[in-house]
């Protein structure tokens, strides 16, 4: 690899950053304004507004037509008719349509799920690199899965670093690779954010810079948190933990490839190019250091839960007492989240959908193994999830924390810290989880403003 590749930057585009022609010009000026922006991975084209469809979606629904026998010549044509805008509003010399017809041909003849999914970004990125007028390399080439559909990482950065040696620019289509037969093969939804990943590790870019329609990663949800703040560092691990409690910010899988590099990743906003979005970086990195101004970095979510509340005398004296309780669960292949416990009572908060047509099952097996005096699964319960790795060195995080909730009279029925001092995760019931995200997310990030605001 030469020099200037390895200067490079990786950029990934997601599909709203190239839904239209009007989207690609936004994207070329971002391109052509950094010269060290060599190795590009588009997205198919997204959503234009909230009630569009996307390229994938359409082309999902023309292979499940065809599958069945049945037309699939609409959502086909709008297929075409966005590819045929894009081309022509920025008069490309790359005309779709031969491409185009290959792909309904082949849907004809009963392309697999894969493949057909896999052409939004094949030919996007056509487009792309006509327009950019860089050489376009086929992912099929280079992502390597093997015959049961599990991506190939030795083999995947020997055909890159190979195909890519010589070449300073490239457009790589994102989601989809191929395995050993050159079957068409897709990583799952979101899956062009893991071809970004890999492209940066095997090219050993400098950053791997992931573009979409957000100005980075929020502190909290802007859908309960009205013009939340933009986190402007975040560790991989506190980025673990937040999307793990329901954030969406990048495929889970994009992160390993990039984070054993120790390449950071940049989530920066088309549609707000001159800011400068979230740095993702290891813990260990000294840019970690670089905290958000506030103790904590992040708080995220989810509803869904429930807890089975089990209640016996003399418990503690009773010796594999919890190991039976968990038998039970793992026997019904039930995974469990958190498991606080009295001295007499112990409860485990699990996702409902576990138990879901299965409740009385469980009782009676937990009765069983263990004769309770008490035990009842209580329903509507949230986790929400305080992420941030300037809790370890500040001391009142949790105080904090509780007396926003107390004065807003929230009741927690659970609280959990890691070990780790990355986290509190808190269990509240449902109807309280949006307002508890909203005094949280005041007590740290608007308090923490307005004391700092000099005084009149
Ligand atoms: N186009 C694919 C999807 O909609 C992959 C991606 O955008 O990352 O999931």
């Amino acid at each position: 690899m030469s020099e200037i590749q390895m200067n490079s930057k990786t950029v990934k585009f997601g599909g709203s950053s190239l839904a239209d022609a009007n989207q690609f010009r936004k994207v070329k000026a971002i391109i052509t304004s950094d010269p060290e922006r060599r190795y590009v991975i588009p997205s198919a084209p997204g959503k234009r507004f909230s009630d569009d469809i996307k390229i994938t979606d359409l082309l999902y629904t023309c292979q499940r037509l065809a599958a069945n026998g049945e037309d699939f010549s609409e959502p086909l044509e709008k297929i075409r008719s966005r590819y045929l805008e894009i081309a022509k509003d920025l008069q490309l010399s790359f005309d779709p349509t031969d491409e185009l017809d290959r792909i309904a041909f082949r849907l004809k003849e009963g392309a697999t799920k894969d493949f057909a999914a896999s052409r939004g970004e094949y030919l996007n990125g056509m487009l792309l690199a006509d327009y950019l007028g860089f050489p376009f390399v086929d992912a099929a080439e280079v992502v390597c899965f093997n015959e049961s559909g599990v991506l190939q990482m030795p083999e995947t950065m020997m055909a890159m670093r190979e195909r890519l040696k010589d070449m300073p620019y490239a457009v790589i289509p994102g989601f989809y690779g191929a395995g050993p037969n050159g079957e068409i093969i897709t990583f799952s939804r979101g899956g062009s954010d893991i071809t970004g990943s890999l492209v940066a590790r095997a090219v050993r870019a400098q950053i791997y810079e992931n573009w979409t329609d957000v100005s980075g990663v929020l502190v909290a949800d802007p859908r309960i948190v009205k013009d939340a703040a933009v986190i402007n560092t975040i560790t991989y691990e506190e980025l673990r933990e937040l999307s793990y409690m329901g954030a969406t910010v990048l495929h889970e899988d994009a992160i390993f490839p990039v984070r054993a590099a120790g390449i950071p990743i940049n989530i920066r906003n088309t549609n707000e190019p001159e800011a400068p979005g979230t740095l993702i970086v290891s813990g260990d990195s000294a840019d970690s250091d670089a905290l958000t101004g506030y103790t904590i970095t992040g708080i995220a979510g989810k509803k869904g839960f429930c807890a089975i509340n089990i209640q016996k005398a003399m418990m503690n004296a009773e010796l594999g007492f919890c190991r039976k309780v968990l038998s039970v669960l793992e026997e019904m292949g039930i995974s469990f989240e958190h498991m606080p416990s009295g001295i007499d009572t112990m409860t485990i908060i699990l996702a409902e959908e576990y138990i879901k047509g299965r409740e009385k099952t469980i009782l009676s097996k937990i009765r069983k193994a263990v004769n309770p005096d008490l035990c009842e699964i209580e329903h509507g319960i949230s986790l929400l999830a305080v992420v941030g790795r300037g809790m370890r060195r500040t001391r009142g995080t949790a105080a904090r924390i509780f007396a926003a909730l107390a004065h807003a009279r929230i009741n927690v029925k659970m609280i959990d810290q890691g070990s780790s001092e990355l986290n509190i995760i808190i269990g509240l019931l449902d109807g309280d989880f949006e307002e508890a995200v909203r005094r949280i997310y005041d007590m740290f990030v608007n308090s923490a403003q307005l004391s700092t605001e000099p005084a009149v």
